[in-house]
């Protein structure tokens, strides 16, 4: 058997008709099935309030698995067995009468490890897992896993918590980030940590500056209600770039397992620079789409959005540019930006080294390149390094040539989905890659003083064309310090 199937499970995926349930995790956990990476007596029950009996819900599932695993991934005998697992109960998790029905439909624990998967709004997590308390529904191998983004600033975010904490310990619970799942992730950590190469140059003696990147080309698809309250920030910088942050700057350490690096990586939080008062102006941007177009497809504004308030000042892009006081990172600016309804989908982080402190070869005229490490995480997952080689032929000019990791080439299995190592680490009880309770606190102390800049400024985002890069006043942030966005060198 192998080593992820030990434990028995009852996973409970709470929202399981909504999108995060059908697009990525009944996929996960068929993959996790088909690859023999379930106990043989694990079994999966879906809720919603949505009136469907089992048979009704399986047919749903298979119509979004089989479109949401790669093509040729889907077959019949694994589908069979994945679907004996499943049982469907319609229930709404607001209302405590309703939960008895749920204790019965698991029975006994029998020492069995229950999941509870929060897949619905946040403002259901609290109750819910007060709800779940009071049916007698939570024991030591019981785990609650919640989905991003907890609260909508510190103060909500705590009252959530301090609810959940009074009915389960912090050991129990599991704050998902799913880009802390991806594999291109944990390389970032395994190139830091398992090389002796990187480390004694990653520091601000060698290092100029880092960019944070998570660009996609989509607008607000169906999901304008939830957006039009939160915003790229709320969404996207507040949880996913500020982790990758905290992987990039955090200290080694002392082993791999939960409370060391959650550890390391609240330090960093707590040593962000905070942005306040005219900073807010002055080192951040935000932006809103305008309609504009891409490969000659009309893009609708924002704010003509299914859902969207047509006066909306909500952003959907921000730069900023942040700096974390400690002895490592000192002067070393991290630009930080993200955005819908742009030009390229991507997902990056760009570390720029210093350029040689003394220029040996001829130039023509050109300043020295940067070498740059340069870590994928969308579409393609890949490490490549630039460097400066001679070019052929007489003399010594440089050129740029990159050294290039493709991961995919490098391991030829196939790359798991984050939400598949998400679910194993959560049913084996290792949250080493899920955020303690003190890391979203200190994240909201750093983010909500610089949407409070914003509302007191009474300025709207802003406009940029979907389909363009995001607002000029992201690429003269950087301009402004001498840097640009490496992206913006390339198109
Ligand atoms: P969604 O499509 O609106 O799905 C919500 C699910 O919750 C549905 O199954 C809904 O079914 C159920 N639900 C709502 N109220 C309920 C209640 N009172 N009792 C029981 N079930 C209830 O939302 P989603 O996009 O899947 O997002 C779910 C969570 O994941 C959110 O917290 C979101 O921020 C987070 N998230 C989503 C994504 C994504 O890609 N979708 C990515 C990251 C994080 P009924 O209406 O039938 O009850």
């Amino acid at each position: 058997m192998p080593a992820h199937a030990r434990l028995p499970c009852d996973l409970v995926v709470m929202g399981g008709t909504g999108d995060l349930a059908m697009r990525k995790l009944l996929p996960a956990l068929y993959y996790l099935q088909r690859d023999g990476n379930l106990h043989p007596q694990s079994r999966i029950l879906a809720l919603a309030r949505a009136r469907h009996d089992s048979s009704s819900y399986r047919r749903l599932v298979q119509r979004h698995v089989s479109q949401h695993v790669a093509p040729g991934d889907f077959d019949q005998a694994s589908w069979q067995a994945f679907a004996e697992r499943i049982d469907y109960l319609s229930l709404d998790v607001s209302q405590r009468v309703e939960f008895p029905r749920l204790a019965n439909a698991l029975g006994q624990a029998d020492g069995r490890v229950r999941v509870f998967y929060l897949a619905t709004l946040p403002e259901l997590f609290a109750a819910t897992a007060e709800h779940l308390g009071a049916a007698g529904l939570i024991d030591a191998q019981t785990r609650i896993v919640l989905e991003k983004p907890l609260g909508s600033s510190g103060q909500s975010a705590e009252r959530i918590n301090q609810r959940i904490a009074a009915v389960c310990d912090e050991s129990q619970v599991f704050r998902i980030d799913h880009y802390l799942g991806k594999e291109a992730v944990q390389n970032l950590l395994a190139l830091r940590f398992g090389n002796a190469l990187f480390e004694p140059l990653w520091r601000n003696a060698h290092i100029e500056h880092v960019q944070i990147s998570v660009l996609e080309t989509v607008g607000v698809e169906n999901r304008g209600a939830y957006y039009d309250q939160a915003g790229a920030m709320r969404d996207m910088l507040q949880n996913h770039l500020l982790q990758l942050l905290c992987l990039v700057a955090m200290e080694a350490p002392v082993h791999f397992g939960a409370e060391a690096v959650r550890n390391e990586k609240l330090k960093i939080l707590e040593a962000l620079r905070p942005i306040t008062g005219m900073d807010v102006q002055d080192q951040t941007v935000r932006g809103q789409y305008a309609d504009g177009e891409r490969a000659s497809e009309r893009l609708p504004a924002y704010y003509f959005e299914k859902s969207v308030d047509h006066d909306s000042n909500t952003e959907t892009f921000v730069a900023l540019r942040a700096e974390i006081d400690n002895w490592r990172w000192s002067g070393v600016p991290f630009y930080l930006r993200t955005g819908k309804a742009l030009a390229h989908r991507k997902s990056e982080i760009v570390i720029q080294f210093k350029p040689v402190p003394h220029r040996l070869f001829a130039s023509d005229g050109r300043a020295p390149a940067h070498n740059r490490l340069v870590i994928g995480l969308q579409p393609q997952e890949d490490i490549s390094l630039s460097l400066m080689a001679k070019a052929p032929g007489r003399g010594m000019a440089l050129q740029e040539v990159e050294l290039d990791l493709n991961l995919a080439e490098a391991f030829r299995r196939r790359r798991w989905d984050a939400y598949e190592r998400l679910l194993l680490d959560v049913i084996e009880g290792d949250a080493t890659l899920f955020m303690r309770r003190d890391e979203i606190a200190a994240a909201w102390r750093w983010v909500d003083p610089i949407i409070r800049g914003w509302q007191d400024c009474y300025r709207s985002p802003k406009r940029y064309a979907a389909g363009s890069w995001g607002p000029e006043a992201a690429d003269s942030l950087l301009e402004r310090y001498g840097h640009d966005w490496l992206d913006r060198r390339e198109s």
